[in-house]
């Protein structure tokens, strides 16, 4: 160190600039680097040198601003500190940075700056003599008293740490045999002194003087230290450690933290056991937690398993054992909360009262589990947030959709790293009380995988026999889940398995019909949406012609999300226009034009004037309301998506409209047939089940065993359809897998309007299973059906016999737009069908039979 070496400085440094604090000679830093100048200074000369010289540099402390570091050189303090850099490390991370470990090696002057750029270097004079460190006898003399006083307070100083510890040990025996002309230094970076006070002794190049300035912050340092053992009576031993001499900083500071932390542990630890013993768990709950407290306080922090125990230990505390919300079930107040919220959905609602009246008058909830099986947008989610509501209880949705494992329903055992508790625990958690309303979402869409069916862990969940005593795999011990509430939603039935399907009651949710879509979108989704943006009924206006014309021109589903979207793009259209139009001077002559358009009550396709973009032109002031018309629509909505023109489609033979049901709701679906020549092969396309695939060959064997009734015939004129011919049969829309029994009827319809070359009404669509006597069966799903057909503008439907009692859930106004056909045999659905009816060729066949 400085001590011994006798060495010269160059004259000329490089200049490392710092912020954060001073080096004084004969002490040890750690910088952190990360200017462009300082790194600059770094790789050029630290990384690249490779004399002892090239590792000597000035330490200035930068007394400026630091954030003007980057410009301009700042005023630079005149005396530094010549440093050796002993270590440098880079890392890139949060930002590429070096980091310098330097030691002071004597004062210097900046006589002269040479360059500044890329980093500065300056012509300096060394200021403290090295070599007079070495024969430092001659110094003491002359400082005589003041020397030897700064010694005793140094000695006094150290003296009152804890010799126990090395590194004070050593200091002591540095100040034996260090000259003293070097302690002022070393004791100013070893004490607690601000950097101001650093930068006063840097300055004080005659050393008479600073050991006159060393001397105060001794005694201060002296003085603090007494009052500290004081006030720690007590704790007299940990004072000793309490120390603030660098040097032994690392070590006795982190001993004091080592002991303030373990101390804070245990106090937390004690705690925890407090929060255990009062929590109200139940007995198997409070042995395991007792058990694994005890294990807690004989572990080693540092150990893995230590954290695990712990976090187990705060989710046990944490868990609602007993803490429930008060039911406050009124039947009136409920059906109104449900009327308020949901328009429709009569049967939903009747069924969940009568569910919730029986839990009122019984008070248990042993019974079934409700589950809610509708298309997307139905409103099946926000039901059960109702029901949430009218009980007064937290509500907590569950996503089960693409769930795979059955730890997410029962958690992980805790022997695996980063184990954690299932959904269910979890959840109530969250909400903390033990009575929720859980909302299992998509029960319907639950994988299975190598790690096991989440759905199997779902049986215990829902049955109301077992689940007062569910065990999740992390708890490992039983959680009564009796008192929550579960409600299932699904998109279908088809893909829940059985078993759990079995303990659930399964409430049907069909699609809405345009009616009920339009008075949902003015009862609920425009002023949800109009609160969202911020915008009021003064100023935007949807007549309902246009909500009609969203609902038919810019969505095609059964429930109401993309509606709900729409109308949010429509808000945010207007939105922008009305804060525009607020900040925009309304030109009198166009402000006269709007008004004449705000009289307008209803505004055909043909009124040009009143687009989006116009009425934002007029720079309209806010309380007059923006009316959105089909002009506004195209010009925020873009090109309406979905034609209501179908009939384009069938003015050729060989195609007619199917009804099919998709989880999504009802869809129409075409059905093309061509035939060519060939031998006799039947082409299916268009991404069929297996039962489509057998519905299209039971269709073709139908009408070539009767083709000779109807007399169809191929191209040649023979009766045997496939003599010679081949048919190709696709069902459009390819990328959606198809399958089910119903589109027996529509291929058979569609295969008859190819031999016989006439064209299908344009406004027919039809559903039925057929048999290969000619008999149509019932299907499943008619009210979507019947609704899709709907929406597409269709206005016959032809429909099973024996589905006739399924009419009645369809709403009356709909019913009445739409004529409908049963047919029990495929006579009747031909001759609904055709236009003038499909005739059998009795006469003819009569004839030929007589001859
Ligand atoms: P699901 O769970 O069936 O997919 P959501 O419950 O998420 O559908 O409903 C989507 C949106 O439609 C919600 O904002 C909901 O409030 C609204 N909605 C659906 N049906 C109705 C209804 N009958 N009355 C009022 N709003 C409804």
């Amino acid at each position: 160190m400085a001590a011994g070496s006798a060495i010269q400085i160059p004259t000329r440094l490089p200049l490392l600039l710092t912020h954060e604090s001073v080096l004084l000679p004969g002490s040890t830093m750690r910088t952190s680097v990360d200017s462009p100048r300082n790194m600059q200074l770094v790789r050029s000369r630290l990384l690249k040198g490779t004399s002892l010289r090239s590792t000597i540099i000035g330490v200035i402390p930068n007394t400026s601003d630091p954030t003007s570091d980057c410009d301009d050189l700042p005023n630079l303090h005149r005396i530094g500190t010549a440093a050796l850099a002993v270590q440098v490390v880079g890392s890139n991370w949060p930002k590429p940075h070096y980091t310098l470990l330097v030691t002071g090696l004597c004062r210097f002057q900046i006589l002269q700056l040479l360059k500044e750029k890329p980093y500065p270097v300056a012509e300096v004079q060394q200021l403290d003599r090295l070599e007079q460190f070495t024969n430092g006898h001659k110094s003491e003399e002359e400082l005589g008293e003041l020397s030897e006083q700064f010694y005793k307070y140094a000695v006094q100083l150290v003296e009152m740490l804890d010799m126990s510890v090395p590194a004070v040990a050593k200091l002591r025996r540095l100040l034996d045999n260090l000259p003293r002309e070097a302690l002022p230094d070393i004791l100013t970076s070893i004490i607690r002194t601000t950097n101001q006070e650093k930068l006063q002794i840097l300055d004080a190049v005659r050393l008479e003087e600073r050991f006159k300035m060393t001397i105060p912050l001794l005694v201060r340092q002296i003085e603090g230290l007494k009052l500290l053992q004081k006030t720690r009576k007590s704790k007299q031993d940990d004072d000793k450690r309490v120390v603030a001499i660098r040097p032994n900083r690392r070590i006795s500071h982190g001993s004091i933290t080592e002991d303030e932390e373990e101390e804070e542990d245990h106090d937390d630890v004690v705690m925890l056991e407090k929060k255990i013993r009062t929590s109200s768990m139940s007995e198997q709950a409070l042995k395991v937690c007792l058990k694994e407290i005890k294990r807690l306080k004989k572990m080693p922090q540092s150990m893995p398993e230590y954290a695990l125990t712990r976090n187990y230990l705060e989710l046990m505390v944490e868990l609602p054992w007993n803490k429930s919300t008060k039911d406050r079930l009124e039947i009136r107040a409920a059906r109104i909360v449900l009327d308020n919220d949901h328009y429709a959905m009569e049967k939903l609602k009747k069924r969940v009262l009568e569910y919730l009246a029986v839990r009122q008058l019984k008070n248990n909830l042993k019974g079934p589990i409700l589950c809610f099986v509708g298309p997307p947008g139905v409103g099946k989610t926000s039901v059960g947030r109702s029901i949430a509501k009218t009980l007064g209880r937290e509500f907590h949705r569950i996503a089960l959709g693409g769930a795979c494992d059955q730890s997410d329903i029962r958690g992980h055992r805790r022997t695996y790293v980063g184990s954690m508790p299932g959904r269910i625990i979890n959840g109530l958690k969250t909400v903390g009380v033990n009575n929720p309303v859980f909302l299992l979402d998509e029960v319907d869409k639950l994988a299975k995988s190598l790690q096991g069916d989440p759905a199997a862990a779902l049986l215990e969940v829902l049955d109301p026999e077992q689940n007062h005593s569910f065990t999740d795999h992390y708890l490992n011990v039983a959680f009564d889940l009796s008192q929550v509430l579960f409600i299932a939603t699904a998109n279908t039935t088809a893909t829940i398995p059985p078993a759990l399907l079995d303990r659930m009651e399964v409430i049907q949710v069909p699609g809405y019909t345009q009616e009920e879509k339009i008075e949902i979108a003015h009862r609920h989704l425009i002023p949800k949406q109009l609160e969202l943006h911020g915008l009021t009924p003064q100023q935007i206006q949807i007549p309902q012609v246009t909500t009609l014309g969203i609902i038919t021109r810019y969505t095609r589903e059964a429930g109401v999300r993309a509606l709900d979207r729409k109308l949010g793009a429509i808000c945010r259209a207007v939105a922008v226009k009305v804060a525009e139009g607020q900040h925009k001077e309304a030109k009198p002559d166009r402000a006269e034009l709007g008004e004449g358009e705000d009289c307008k009550e209803h505004v055909t396709e043909d009124a040009k004037p009143e687009s989006i973009s116009d009425t934002a032109d007029l720079a309209l002031p806010p309380e007059m309301p923006i009316l959105i018309d089909f002009h506004a629509l195209k010009d925020i909505l873009g090109p309406p998506m979905y034609d209501m023109e179908v009939s384009e489609r069938l003015n050729q033979p060989g195609v007619a409209i199917g009804l099919a049901w998709t989880p999504l709701g009802g869809e129409i679906m075409f059905v093309e047939a061509s035939r060519m020549e060939g031998e006799g092969q039947l082409t299916l396309t268009g991404q069929l089940g297996d039962v489509m695939k057998e519905s299209a060959h039971l269709a073709i064997s139908w009408l070539r065993s009767n083709a000779r009734r109807y007399q169809l015939t191929n191209a040649s004129g023979s009766f045997d359809l496939l003599d010679n011919t081949d048919i190709h049969l696709h069902f459009p829309a390819g990328a959606v897998t198809k399958d089910g029994p119903s589109a027996g009827v529509t291929i058979v319809t569609c295969l008859a309007s190819l031999f016989s070359g006439r064209l299908v009404c344009s406004d027919v669509a039809m559903t039925g299973e057929i048999t290969l006597r000619g008999l149509v069966l019932p299907v499943g799903g008619i009210k979507d059906k019947v609704l899709a057909a709907h929406r597409a503008g269709l206005k016959r439907i032809i429909l099973p016999q024996r589905n006739e009692k399924d009419l009645e859930e369809i709403a009356a106004p709909v019913r009445q737009e739409l004529s409908f056909v049963l047919a029990a045999c495929l006579d009747e659905v031909l001759n609904a069908a055709f236009d003038g009816g499909f005739a059998v060729k009795a006469s003819l066949e009569h004839l030929n039979s007589k001859l």
